[in-house]
């Protein structure tokens, strides 16, 4: 079970790569949820990071490539992995693509989120986080049991830097011009499937079982 989870910021990969997660019995491997761990813990990585992280650009190939295949290494990525937000420019794919042959493993597919511009600037807008355990909510669609409180923590939810608007934009853009073109790689290299993601959130993880076989 090795699958890629492609698209916009707000499509909704982690929120989905985190339920298929749990269902599969693999770990949900989150570049993003792992720089702003480092960011949190004041590490050099984090220090570097957080500069390009605030400004809604991607962090350099080689320090998300080396995070990458440090974890892939770990004994829990035997079974399989979801990587969630990796990778987000073709060298990274190249950089994956090379891990994987050192371990000797192949991908099963990339599924791609494909939502319009509108609803990822609805969602980046209403999502909050816990910064305890990282679970991802939505003030409309995806709400928590008490307003502003962690259901599975307690925590006081908060929102990310990187989702104010001005920032939201941007991100968008650095998607089109950087991201984008692996949609077109993968399809090549006949890995591609594609997700409607402007849907409930419980439609698309249907969709979701069913192009990857998890029962
Ligand atoms: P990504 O990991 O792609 O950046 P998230 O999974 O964090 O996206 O989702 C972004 C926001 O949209 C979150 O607030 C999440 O609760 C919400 N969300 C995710 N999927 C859906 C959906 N299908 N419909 C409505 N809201 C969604
Ligand atoms: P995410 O949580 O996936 O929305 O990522 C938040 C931010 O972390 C991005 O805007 C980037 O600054 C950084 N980031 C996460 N994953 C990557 C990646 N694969 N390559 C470069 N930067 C990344």
């Amino acid at each position: 079970m090795r699958w890629i989870f492609l698209g916009p910021p707000g499509a909704g990969k982690g929120t989905q790569a985190a339920r298929l997660a749990e269902r599969a019995g693999v770990p949900q491997i989150s570049t993003g949820d792992m720089l702003r761990a480092a960011v949190r813990a004041g590490t050099p990585l984090g220090l570097e990071a957080k500069r390009y992280m605030d400004a809604g650009q991607l962090v350099p190939d080689d320090v998300t490539i080396a995070i990458v295949r440090e974890r892939l290494a770990q004994d829990d990525c035997r079974r399989g992995f979801l990587l969630d937000g990796f990778p987000r420019t073709v060298p990274q794919a190249e950089g994956l693509a090379g891990v994987l042959a050192e371990l000797g493993v192949g991908l099963d597919g990339v599924l791609y989120f494909d939502v319009p511009d509108e609803v990822v600037v609805e969602r980046l807008s209403g999502r909050r986080i816990c910064p305890e355990c990282q679970a991802t909510y939505h003030v409309r669609f995806d709400p928590p049991r008490e307003a502003g409180r962690c259901d599975r923590c307690g925590a006081a939810l908060v929102q990310r830097h990187d989702d104010k608007e001005e920032t939201v934009r941007e991100r968008l853009a650095v998607y089109r011009r950087q991201t984008e073109p692996l949609v077109d790689y993968y399809r090549r290299a006949g890995l591609l499937k594609r997700v409607a993601a402007d849907r409930p959130i419980d439609e698309v993880e249907a969709e979701i079982r069913r192009l990857t076989g998890v029962a």
